[in-house]
């Protein structure tokens, strides 16, 4: 790092640099090319009551096996997709997708779309909603819409003002990763969400003695109750996280304990078997 070899530095460093960004620019390429390919496909995972661990919703998942890459994770491809305003008509296509398929399970189980502050802050994200719900046939409350804080970074005006118009024709929407991002609690004054999601690192951290991430779910349980919204536990895995979760007070929970994401077909299958919980948690 002295000035002398600087230049060398700068000389390995770069390379590095250019096959990210090549690595990026293929991966947009491909990305452009995936709806019109149908590429894309949605896993379902399911949410359950806490105490009767019957399944009360299922939220859906996106998947991209891409032809030049292989499958990609989420965590890759949604950036990209933000990035590039590609996620809006993507977005389009889930929430079509999810109210389609949704139209095939028992009447009191809600689907949950994870919506992005880059769809939500299209003019037509409220028109896209209408559009799947109209072409599916499915009841709005039947549609849950999930979206993080960060929404609320941009243009939380026009952000709010979006979730009102879908929360008019009778959807529900859910705050999802609570507590990891910009934590200003002024819109869960403004705004009836339905459902806060307790991120699956405090759920994580109650489970191994963590003092912290227990008084904070505990604070956020109490604070739901006394708003009128409910809680939904994400990512319980072990017996002891879902002990713990029901001794807390969340009223759902979600994660690989109770069932993976899973195919549409998968989904449905779990319908016929009434005892699929167990199955799943035994698997
Ligand atoms: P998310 O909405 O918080 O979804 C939960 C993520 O946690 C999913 O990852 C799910 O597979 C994973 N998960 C669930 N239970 C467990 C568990 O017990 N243990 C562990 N380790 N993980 C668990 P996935 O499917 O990779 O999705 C990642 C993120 O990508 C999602 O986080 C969401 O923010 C985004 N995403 C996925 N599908 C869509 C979509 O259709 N639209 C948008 N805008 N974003 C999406
Ligand atoms: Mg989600
Ligand atoms: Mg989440
Ligand atoms: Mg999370």
């Amino acid at each position: 790092r002295s000035k002398d070899g600087g230049g060398n530095a700068h000389y390995t460093y770069e390379p590095a640099l250019h096959a990210h960004a090549e690595e990026r620019r293929q991966l947009e390429f491909s990305l452009r090319a995936a709806l019109q390919r149908e590429e894309f496909t949605l896993n379902y995972q399911p949410v359950v009551d806490a105490h009767s661990e019957g399944v009360l919703s299922f939220e859906a998942l996106l998947r991209w096996n891409s032809k030049e890459h292989g499958f990609v994770s989420p965590a890759k491809f949604i950036p990209l997709a933000e990035d590039t305003r590609l996620i809006v008509p993507i977005g389009e296509w889930v929430l079509k997708e999810a109210c389609r398929e949704a139209m095939n399970w028992p009447e009191h189980v809600r689907v949950a779309v994870n919506v992005s502050g880059e769809q939500l802050l299209d003019h037509n994200f409220a028109p896209s909603v209408v559009a799947a719900l109209t072409q599916s046939g499915l009841s709005a409350s039947r549609l849950e819409l999930e979206v993080t804080e960060s929404i609320f970074l941009r243009d939380a005006t026009l952000a709010r003002s979006a979730l009102e118009q879908v929360m008019a024709l009778g959807c529900k929407i859910a705050l999802d990763d609570f507590g990891t991002g910009y934590s200003s609690l002024g819109y869960l004054r403004k705004l009836r969400f339905s459902t806060i999601k307790v991120d699956r690192s405090f759920v994580q951290g109650a489970a191994t003695g963590n003092a912290e991430s227990l008084a904070i779910i505990r604070a956020v349980v109490a604070m739901a109750d006394s708003l009128d919204m409910s809680t939904t536990a994400e990512g319980a895995e072990t017996e002891k996280e879902v002990e713990m979760i029901r001794q807390l007070g969340c009223r759902k929970i979600q994660g690989y304990y109770f069932g993976r994401p899973m195919s549409a077909r998968d989904a449905l299958g779990l319908f016929r078997n009434r005892s699929f919980v167990h199955d799943q948690s035994a698997a």
